[in-house]
Formats: structure tokens, C-alpha cells, sequence
């Protein structure tokens, strides 16, 4: 009679939290996303019953019928998981669930979940604050629902890192507003695809290329000084100070 969100983590199924897994593994029933990965569901029972609910065209494509769903599972179902990927609440739309779960008097718990929006970059080994590069890192959605507003114009700031989630298709249009907006077209930028998979990829490039780029969802694009950074960089730092 609970609905737990529950943050997937961004890919491998030891990124889930330890409380995630516990749900996980207690569900009765599982209503998961598309980027959810295979890995994270084995942790379920196998008698769980699963829903897909991600994108799929005809089937639950609107949020309320989500809604709908949760809340009717939650009156039947003793556990039920609804397993996002990252966290719940970074762009998740876990908040519009949680409120309609209450709004139906159906109990619902959340647990955390590590969010893409940081362990995409350091997947790549970019730290996102790191000393003397960034002051602090803005994290934004690329997907803008009707005409593009320009809002990136506004985001242009050498001083912070930009962390884009669902940039990649408004990539270019991202690009040249953050140039309009004053931002230097050599700008470190660095694409994460399917971070922490075994499809993960890194590429790397300046911001003006970012258009051109032959990268695809889902994918973690990041923006500014810190971009420029690796692993390999990291550690021939570190031992060039021993
Ligand atoms: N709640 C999720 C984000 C959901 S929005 C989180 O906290 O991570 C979906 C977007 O997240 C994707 O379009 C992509 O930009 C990003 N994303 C999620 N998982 C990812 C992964 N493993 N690698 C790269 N990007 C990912």
C-alpha cells in the first residue's frame, strides 16, 4: 500500500543506492522508464510483475495516465516501484507523481538516486567544480517545448559549468546562443552517452563544433573549462605534485 520512487542510478545496477535496492528487491510490482538498464531490474523478485511506461507510442504517453496507473497500483499492491532513471526528482517529473499519490491519499516514499547530471561528467573524469576552473555548475534541461526561447543566451558564463540533460537534439541551437551570449566559441564541451552502460561513449570538442557532433540520446553534455578534463589528465596532475 506504498509507492516507492526509487532513483535507478544512471546505468549499472551497483550505482543504485543500498535503500533502492531493498525496494527493489520487496516490490511486488515495478513501473519503470526505458532508460532504466536490464541490470537494475534483475535486482527485482522474479514473480514482480513489470510496466514499462517509457515512451512507447500508444501506450502510456501522457503523465496522468502514469499517474493514473501508480495510483491505481498503489490501492491493489502491498510495494510498488516506481524505478526512475537518476534520481526521482532531477527532471523525473517524481514531484508531479508524488502529488498525485497524495492527492488519491495513496502513501509514497523516495528514495534518492545517483543523478546523471553528475555521474555523466564524471564518467569522463570532469569534476565539475573543479578549484580555479568553475565556481559552480548550472544544471538544465536542452528540451524546450515549443518555439526555442533563447533561454541560453542567458546562460553564458565562463565562470560555471553548464551540465545540459536532453540537449542533444537542440545542440546546435544551444551552441550558438551560449556564443551569443558571450561565451567563447573554443569552450571545452564534452558529450557523455549513455554514461556507466557498457554503450558508453565520450566526446570531446569545443563549442562551436557542438552541432555538428555525431552523438545521440540519452547523453550528459558538458559545457565550460572543466569539460577539458580526464581522467588521465586528472592523474598526471596529481603526480606532478608528489
Ligand atoms: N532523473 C534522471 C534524468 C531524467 S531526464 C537523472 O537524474 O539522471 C533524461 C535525460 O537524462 C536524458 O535525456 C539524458 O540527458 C540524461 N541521462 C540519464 N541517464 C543517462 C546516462 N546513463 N548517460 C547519459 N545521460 C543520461
Amino acid at each position: 500500500m506504498t509507492v516507492y520512487l526509487v532513483g535507478a542510478g544512471p546505468g549499472d545496477a551497483d550505482l543504485v543506492t543500498v535503500r533502492g535496492a531493498r525496494r527493489i528487491t520487496e516490490a511486488d510490482v515495478i513501473v519503470h522508464d526505458r532508460l532504466v538498464e536490464r541490470s537494475v531490474l534483475e535486482l527485482a523478485r522474479r514473480d514482480a510483475e513489470f510496466i514499462d511506461v517509457g515512451k512507447e507510442p500508444g501506450r502510456f504517453t501522457s503523465q496522468s495516465m502514469i499517474n493514473d496507473l501508480l495510483v491505481s497500483l498503489g490501492r491493489r499492491f502491498d510495494t510498488v516501484v516506481r524505478l526512475k532513471g537518476g534520481d526521482p526528482f532531477v527532471f523525473g517529473r517524481g514531484g508531479e507523481e508524488m502529488m498525485a499519490l497524495r492527492d488519491a491519499g495513496v502513501a509514497s516514499e523516495v528514495v534518492p538516486g545517483v543523478t546523471s547530471a553528475f555521474a555523466g561528467p564524471l564518467a569522463a573524469g570532469i569534476p565539475v567544480t573543479h578549484r580555479g576552473l568553475s565556481r559552480g555548475v548550472t544544471v538544465v534541461t536542452g528540451h524546450v517545448e515549443g518555439h526555442d526561447d533563447g533561454y541560453f543566451r542567458r546562460l553564458a558564463n565562463p565562470d560555471l559549468s553548464l551540465v545540459v540533460l536532453m540537449g542533444v537534439s537542440a545542440r546546435a541551437s544551444i551552441a550558438s546562443q551560449l556564443i551569443e551570449g558571450g561565451l567563447s566559441s573554443d569552450t571545452p564541451v564534452c558529450v557523455i552517452e549513455s554514461a556507466w552502460t557498457p554503450r558508453e561513449s565520450v566526446t570531446r570538442a569545443v563549442l562551436r563544433d557542438l552541432g555538428s557532433l555525431n552523438v545521440s540520446s540519452p547523453a550528459i553534455i558538458v559545457i565550460g573549462a572543466c569539460a577539458a578534463l580526464s581522467v588521465r589528465e586528472l592523474m598526471a596532475e596529481t603526480s606532478s605534485l608528489v
